[in-house]
Order: C-alpha cells, then sequence, then structure tokens
C-alpha cells in the first residue's frame, strides 16, 4: 500500500514544487514506485516533471470531478521515473464546481485508492493555500511534508498551518499527521537562518528532517528544462541533499 503524503504551506514560493519533484525523483533513484499528484492550478510540478500543462487531456480536474481515473490521467515521461497527475488552469475551478458536490473533500481520497497498491509513495503537490483544493489532499494522506525556509516569520506561518492540520486530523482525516518540517534553501553562512532552524529544533523536536536542503542554483534552473533538479545535474549539492532526503523519508517510513 502506498504511503501518500501532501506537501503543504500556505505560503507561496517556499519549494513545495522543488520539494515534491526531485523528493519523486530521490525515491524513483532508490527504487520507490512514485506518483505524483499536481494539486496546483499553476502545475508547477507538471511542467517540471516534463510534462507539458497546455497539451493535457485528463488532469486531476478531471479526477477531482470524477470523469477520469488516476490510471487514465496519469502520465510518465521516462527521462523522470516517476508518474504525474497533471496539472493546469483549468484546475481553478475545479474550487467553485467541487462546492456543490457530494464528498467534494473526499474526491482525491477515493481516486488514489484505486491506484494504492501500484505505488510505494504518492506525493501531492499543494497550492498555496488552505483551500478545497488543499483540503482534499489532506483528506487524502498520511501525513504533511513542510518545506520551510530558515525566515524570520516563518515559525508565524507555520501555526496556521499546523491548527488546519489539528482540524482535519480531528474532523475529516485521523491519519492525518506532521511527518516533519523541512528545511529549504538553507544558508549557513546567514546567522538568521541558524538561528531560525534551532528554535525549529527546539520547538518541533524530531519532527524536523536531518536532511537540510541547500539553496542551490542548479535547483533553481532545472525546471526550465523540464526536469527535477536530481535529475538535470545529479552531481549538484542540491540533487544530492533531494537524494538523501529520499533515503531519510524510506528509513523512516516503519516509525509513520
Ligand atoms: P512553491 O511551490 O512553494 O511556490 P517552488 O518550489 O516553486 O515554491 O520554489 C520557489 C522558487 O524558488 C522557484 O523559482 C524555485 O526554483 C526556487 N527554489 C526552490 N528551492 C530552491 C533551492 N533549494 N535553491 C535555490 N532555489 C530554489
Ligand atoms: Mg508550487
Amino acid at each position: 500500500m502506498a504511503r501518500v503524503f501532501c506537501i503543504a504551506n500556505q505560503k507561496g514560493g517556499v519549494g513545495k514544487t522543488t520539494t515534491t519533484v526531485n523528493l519523486a525523483a530521490g525515491l524513483a533513484r532508490v527504487g520507490q514506485r512514485v506518483l505524483v499528484v499536481d494539486l496546483d492550478p499553476q502545475g508547477n510540478a507538471t511542467m517540471g516533471s516534463g510534462i507539458d500543462k497546455r497539451a493535457l487531456e485528463l488532469s486531476v480536474y478531471d479526477v477531482l470531478l470524477e470523469s477520469a481515473t488516476i490510471a487514465e490521467a496519469r502520465q510518465r515521461n521516462d527521462k523522470v521515473g516517476y508518474d504525474v497527475v497533471g496539472a493546469n488552469r483549468e484546475l481553478a475551478g475545479a474550487e467553485v464546481e467541487l462546492v456543490d458536490l457530494e464528498r467534494r473533500d473526499r474526491r482525491l481520497k477515493g481516486a488514489i485508492a484505486t491506484a494504492n497498491d501500484q505505488y510505494d509513495f504518492v506525493l501531492i503537490d499543494c497550492p498555496p493555500s488552505l483551500s478545497m483544493l488543499t483540503l482534499n489532499g489532506l483528506c487524502s494522506a498520511h501525513g504533511v511534508i513542510v518545506p520551510m525556509q530558515c525566515e524570520y516569520f516563518a515559525l508565524e506561518g507555520l501555526s496556521d498551518l499546523v491548527n488546519t492540520i489539528k482540524q482535519v486530523h480531528a474532523n475529516l482525516n485521523p491519519d492525518l499527521k506532521i511527518i516533519g518540517l523541512l528545511r529549504v534553501m538553507f544558508d549557513p553562512r546567514i546567522t538568521l537562518q541558524q538561528q531560525v532552524s534551532e528554535q525549529l529544533k527546539t520547538h518541533f523536536g524530531n519532527k524536523v528532517f536531518d536532511t537540510v536542503i541547500p539553496r542551490n542554483v542548479r535547483l533553481a534552473e532545472a525546471p526550465s528544462y523540464g526536469l527535477p533538479g536530481v535529475i538535470f545535474d545529479p552531481s549538484s549539492k542540491g540533487a544530492q541533499a533531494f537524494v538523501a532526503f529520499a533515503q531519510e523519508m524510506v528509513g523512516r517510513i516503519d516509525l509513520m
């Protein structure tokens, strides 16, 4: 049975998509079967996995509206080594269309259940909001991976997400928990980042992943080639950190 994880943080530009595609590529590299579900209408995880969001015949939108299954909607770019259910702007409309539908927050969960035995990991790239789309992600998942930059307001933003996760845990999905906080775009030369990193460890203890993802330009360049950094430049510091993170995830899986 697949372990299902949301990559979530209601802030934009914090590294959710970079984490999703590089963790997926890292897990594939260590032999895991991986599905990425792009839940962001921006479609960055789709494009960053080498799939053209403008050319999708079926997307996660169709999956949410139950007019397609995961098996029908998924695509694979052999270069990246994992499957993708893509997203594009059409998904923004799902937010409104779902409102009147039954089980509107459980649509994705039902869809993933039908493909569960075909994967070891399902990674859901969430949009930068606590919306109906994110709620579908949180209702589907065993846990949440929270990428964050070690900046001054990081902890403040975190409390909203932690409260949402608590509410979903209490009312909708008793399986849900925070798997861990991933420090990303880390620059050890910046004293403030070191301080915030220490604060995180004090507040969240072993919920902070051991692996730290450094700021690395190769990770930022990779999407324009339609590849995760792990594939684009495997020898880069950023790629190596994500492979280490994939190994950390596999090592922790029995504890989750
Ligand atoms: P989100 O999905 O949370 O909006 P992204 O993953 O798209 O965030 O990252 C925001 C920007 O930061 C992108 O341009 C991305 O390429 C860049 N970026 C993300 N992680 C790193 C990193 N570790 N080093 C350098 N640039 C990064
Ligand atoms: Mg994103």
